[in-house]
């Protein structure tokens, strides 16, 4: 028999245990796990059944975590004619209104001639968008509204083109704009192509300085200049800050381009570094303190 004691010391241990892993910081697994549900359904261009199964799970998890979830179906004329897509967003409401976006695109590309599901292109950084929630509600550094928005129809449904491409940020942008939320807007981080093995990340071209500045200040004071390369700054990429940086919105890309297997059917789970996936989420979260402070001071 066990004293009471006993008893409670074990209790208190197994309490401990058990927030180990899903303690303060960014959990690697945990975002590979939420990966594999994403692509769970193989590939999900926007308009497909698996893709609207994508987006049931993104959305169950954001209101697994009490947020205040709102999604958005809109159907955009594409190459492929019009096609049903969904943006997602889940609401943790700050001490302040001004709000920061965490985003990522959760559509796969359509691809006639192979299985294309996507894991790190959409899927993996949809993964850690969601973990970064799961830790944000616990403890909200930057005390901003935060939204974490899930894109879709960011790929292109034929060429690559300004009118096809970035369905589903082009579509949140203007709709916030219509209800007048976007100048509650103070900068947005957008994830992309993150969960690769052999990751580097260098500075994207289009993206606002002072938000680059901070992020990669983070990255190297946690020792993970590997990553966050310092030399230089990458070439300028298309993707989905570039709606929020016309409207005049702070906006950084967090991207690997030099993922081997970028738009290959070879993007599958195998692919993907935990290990990476944290780091990154690591200094987004250390990151938001500052860049809280700088939206403020705006
Ligand atoms: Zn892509």
């Amino acid at each position: 028999m066990m004293s009471k004691g006993l008893f409670i010391r074990l209790l208190t241990l197994l309490a401990v245990a058990a927030g180990c892993g899903q303690g303060a910081g960014v959990d690697g697994l945990q975002v590979l796990r939420h990966t594999r549900e994403i692509v769970r359904h193989g590939p999900h261009p926007p308009g497909s059944e698996a893709q609207r199964k994508a987006g049931e799970y993104i959305a169950g998890q954001l209101e697994a975590l009490g947020l205040e979830v709102d999604t958005h179906t809109f159907r955009p004329v594409t190459p492929r004619g019009r096609l049903r897509m969904t943006n997602i967003r889940g609401i943790l409401p700050g001490r302040d209104e001004r709000v920061l976006i965490l985003a990522s695109h959760y559509d796969s590309k359509f691809y006639d001639a192979f299985e294309f599901v996507g894991a790190n292109d959409g899927a993996s950084t949809s993964g850690l968008v969601l973990e970064l929630a799961r830790v944000l509600v616990q403890d909200n550094p930057a005390g901003l509204t935060l939204w974490f928005v899930f894109f879709d129809g960011e790929e292109a449904v034929g060429e690559w083109s300004s009118a096809d491409s970035l369905y589903g940020s082009r579509e949140f942008v203007k709709r916030e704009k219509n209800r007048g939320n976007l100048r509650k807007v103070g900068a947005m981080i957008l994830l992309d192509l993150v969960g690769g093995k052999d990751l580097r990340i260098l500075q994207e071209g289009y993206s606002t300085p002072w938000l680059n500045k901070i992020i990669w200040n983070q990255a190297s004071r946690l020792g993970h200049e590997r990553i966050f390369r310092s030399s230089g700054r990458g070439s300028h990429i298309e993707d989905d800050h570039l709606p929020f940086l016309r409207a005049g919105i702070p906006a950084v890309d967090l991207i690997d381009l030099s993922y081997a297997h970028w738009h290959k059917p070879t993007d599958t789970l195998d692919k993907l570094s935990g290990p990476n996936l944290e780091v990154v989420g690591a200094v987004v979260l250390a990151s938001l303190p500052e860049i809280a402070r700088q939206v403020k001071r705006k």
